[in-house]
């Protein structure tokens, strides 16, 4: 199986009906952008700059050691995009795995990802200044985490114009980039016009969207039965903020796990997805299902689906057209 799939590494992917789709990587260091294009991604989707910073016993990476990593991204992936996302720690990413997060209730409602950016202006502006200066390099999509809030995009954006006047103050070359946000919290699924108004792309967090909108921990053993991407709520949401970028013309991936699960692959052709941003490994699968895929024949039969009291059900009994 996978001698034949290594055979489609150079085939574009494009469904049957000539839907271009777009096979992107998540990627965790900055050598993983080898690995990517080995794989055949035609970018990278996902980069979780939190890598750079856990395990360091507090000290965190200063703005040319982040900048040296994202620059060796960059020009790894060849002139493909490669998105950054800042960072996302806290929750099921400790900064330090030694240390028991006590001080938090609940890291996972706590203060992880942009709030944590946010809540330390100067370790947020040195790595958005690392970032701006890697696009002096290549194509660098900027993408936020667990954003919600419109005061809190506000300030991030003000984040960013201070750290280009930083750079130019110090006179310091950096590049355009391309400005994202992940879906991820259901408040953010549910403000959809807030969101395109200030972004040029989104991206779905599917792994913490299943998480907030079933109230279901995405690490906790003893509640895992629950966490269900076929849900009807997590499809609804995910369904909407794809068809309204589509709508208004802007970028939509998946980078959650649902973009690397075959069995999603159709679902999400027919809800309109057209980029897929997974771990390496899965490109191939995905891409064989798309080249078997019809995604005008699919459109009907995934809102089919969607609408299902039991979605999961419904997509292993219900005939899917090819
Ligand atoms: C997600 O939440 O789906 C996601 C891609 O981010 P992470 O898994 O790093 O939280
Ligand atoms: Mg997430």
């Amino acid at each position: 199986e996978r001698g034949r799939l290594q055979r489609l590494l150079h085939t574009p992917a494009v469904t049957m009906d000539d839907q271009r789709v777009q096979l992107l990587a998540n990627i965790e260091m900055p050598e993983d952008a080898q690995v990517a294009l080995k794989a055949g991604a035609l970018g990278v989707g996902l980069f979780r700059s939190e890598f750079l910073f856990m395990g360091r016993q507090g000290r965190l990476p200063d703005e040319e050691e982040q900048y040296q990593a994202y620059k060796k991204a960059v020009e790894g992936m060849q002139g493909l995009p490669v998105t950054i996302r800042t960072v996302d720690v806290g929750a099921d990413k400790p900064l330090d795995a030694s240390v028991r997060d006590d001080a938090h209730l609940n890291p996972a409602l706590g203060l992880r990802a942009i709030r944590w950016s946010l809540a330390d202006p100067g370790m947020f502006l040195t790595q958005l200044r690392a970032i701006l200066r890697a696009a002096a390099h290549g194509k660098v999509r900027l993408l936020i985490p667990m954003l919600a809030h419109a005061s809190e995009i506000r300030q991030t954006i003000a984040h960013i114009e201070k750290a280009r006047a930083q750079l130019d103050r110090r006179g310091v070359a950096y590049g355009p980039i391309q400005l994202g946000a992940m879906i991820e919290i259901p408040a953010a699924a549910l403000s959809l016009r807030l969101f395109l108004k200030y972004f040029d792309f989104l991206s779905i967090g599917t792994n913490d969207l299943i998480q907030y909108t079933l109230a279901i921990d995405r690490a906790d053993e003893s509640v895992a039965h629950l966490y269900d991407p076929m849900h009807p709520a997590v499809l609804r949401l995910v369904a909407d903020t794809i068809a309204e970028c589509r709508v208004q013309g802007k970028d939509v991936s998946v980078c959650g796990e649902m973009a690397g699960d075959v069995t999603m692959t159709r679902l999400l052709l027919g809800l309109g997805l057209r980029s897929f941003s997974m771990h390496p490994a899965q490109i191939l699968a995905v891409k064989q299902e798309i080249l078997r895929a019809d995604a005008g024949k699919l459109e009907a039969w995934a809102q089919g689906v969607c609408d299902a009291e039991e979605p999961g059900e419904e997509l292993s009994s219900r005939p899917m057209p090819l």
